[in-house]
């Protein structure tokens, strides 16, 4: 593996983290510096996500974007890629089905440098879609932090609110009705109602 790595150059790389810990800002850092690095950059990103900046674009909480091919799965990112890309860089990559893993693994075996960042745990502070193997797999895993709302301390989180309540463990993953929101939130602070807990919907 070690060998294969050095003569390929291949990795994968996976940021991982909270809402607003900062994985969208870190992507495009990693993105902008291997533009400057004159390398040859593709961008994706999970079409379930068009915050702020519509559906090309990465877009970070601070306003910062780079421009990327909106996917809905595994499938759509291997036939979009492009061939001559030295570096493929993937945001929102809990979204997407298994298959990514397959993916972002084919090519680092194939020299490609592959950034991956996504949420690490839902609502329910469960593992998140692909992301358990992706960083069990990648070269290197970031964790990042955001800020706990509530009290200030790191949040490894995702608050889930429905109609400015924390959500029960069994809502539905898709709202029809009410208004739903999420919040930074560390351990602690993070709240799931479960089992005979009253359900707020
Ligand atoms: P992510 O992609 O992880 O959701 P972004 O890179 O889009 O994160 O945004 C990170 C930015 O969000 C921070 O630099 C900060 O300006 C802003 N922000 C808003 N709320 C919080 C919070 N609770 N903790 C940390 N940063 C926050
Ligand atoms: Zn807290």
């Amino acid at each position: 593996m070690t060998q294969h790595f050095q003569l390929t150059g291949g990795w994968v790389e996976v940021v991982a983290g909270s809402m607003f810990s900062g994985k969208s800002e870190e992507l495009i850092r990693r993105v902008r510096r291997a533009m400057i690095a004159k390398k040859r950059v593709q961008v994706f990103k999970s079409h379930l996500d068009n915050r702020y900046t519509g559906k090309f674009a990465v877009g970070s909480h601070d306003g910062r974007t780079v421009e990327a091919i909106p996917v809905d799965s595994a499938a759509q990112v291997a036939q979009r890629l492009d061939p001559d890309a030295q570096v493929i860089a993937i945001d929102e990559v809990q979204f997407l089905d298994e298959g990514i893993v397959e993916v972002a693994t084919g090519l680092a075996d194939q020299g490609v440098r592959v950034i991956l960042a996504g949420i690490d745990t839902d609502f329910r502070g469960e593992p998140f879609g692909p992301m358990p193997r992706l960083m069990c797999l990648a070269e290197v895993v970031d964790k990042l932090h955001a800020i706990c709302v509530q009290c200030g301390m790191p949040a490894s989180r995702n608050q889930r609110l429905i109609n400015g309540e924390p959500a029960h463990w069994d809502s539905p993953l898709i709202m029809v009705g009410g208004t739903e929101s999420y919040e930074a939130r560390c351990r602690s602070c993070h709240t799931v109602l479960r089992g005979d807990q009253p359900s707020l919907l």
